[in-house]
């Protein structure tokens, strides 16, 4: 496995008319993809996806949006799915006080309970996190030793710090690519790349050169491009120590995308 999109929406409707062929993309670059679940049904969607190639695992969990949806019954699900072999994390959850969509103590009892799902099953976790950064490290502080990552890392140098001394990985995407967004450039010139992982969060958030159109994992080749020049590291190496990285986190192996 050369490279790793770390944060992809696989079951999205975008992909409907050609997943196949966004997936023999990846293959055609050995590219592995962990396909995050967003809700219970999305959750079983990246779990059957996962479950049909072998380069693609999937994680399961009640993204913020759906927060209210997360009930005792919703809850035994995901742990049910938690235990598929090709299950490698809780995700995604956080906190989304930008878009609100379900109310903020409901969004903080569901990210709370799935962060203790994924400490007593012992998997890593995807954090969303926006506009909420005070409450997300107030809980992630209690909720005892977590590893994961902070998916679409947008914030300053200062904030990587806090994440990054709660043990957790970063996770940089396309936005690192915008022209404005020189602040998380300046962040990201300064973390070790030993704690950042690619993904793309697609079909959302496309890098230049594509963006404005849909997003696939296969673009995180321009993300890593845009680490590679800040960093003046060559992007081949940028590739190996963020693919080791995931494959080190989400503890699993090598196997090619088929
Ligand atoms: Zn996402």
């Amino acid at each position: 496995m050369k490279w790793m999109d770390t944060h992809a929406h696989l079951d999205d409707k975008a992909f409907d008319k050609d997943r196949a062929a966004v997936i023999s993309r990846c293959a055609a670059l050995s590219l592995g993809i962990v396909t995050i679940g967003s809700s219970v049904t999305s959750s079983c969607a990246a779990v059957r996806l996962a479950g049909r190639h072998r380069g693609i695992w999937a994680t399961v969990g009640i993204h913020p949006h759906n927060a209210s949806s997360l009930d005792e019954a919703a809850l035994r699900e995901l742990e049910r799915l938690a235990k598929d072999e090709r299950v490698v994390g809780i995700g995604e959850i956080g906190l989304d006080y930008y878009r609100d969509l379900s109310p903020r103590p409901c969004q903080r009892d569901a990210f709370r309970a799935q962060l203790a799902l994924a400490v007593r099953l012992d998997l890593p976790v995807c954090i969303h996190n926006r506009e909420s950064t005070d409450d997300m490290l107030s809980i992630l502080r209690d909720a005892g030793t977590i590893r994961g990552v902070v998916h679409s890392f947008l914030g300053d140098g200062e904030l990587a710090n806090e994440f990054l001394g709660l043990g957790l990985h970063l996770g940089i995407g396309g936005p690192l690519t915008f022209p404005k967004n020189g602040i998380l450039r300046d962040a990201v010139r300064a973390v070790p790349l030993d704690r950042i992982v690619l993904e793309t969060d697609c079909p959302y958030l496309t890098p230049v050169p594509y963006r404005g159109r849909r997003n696939e994992p296969a673009y995180v080749t321009y993300v890593a491009e845009t680490i590679a020049e800040l960093k003046g590291i060559d992007p081949d190496d940028i590739a190996a120590t963020t693919t080791k990285n995931a494959l080190r986190l989400f503890g699993v192996g090598s196997g090619s995308l088929s």
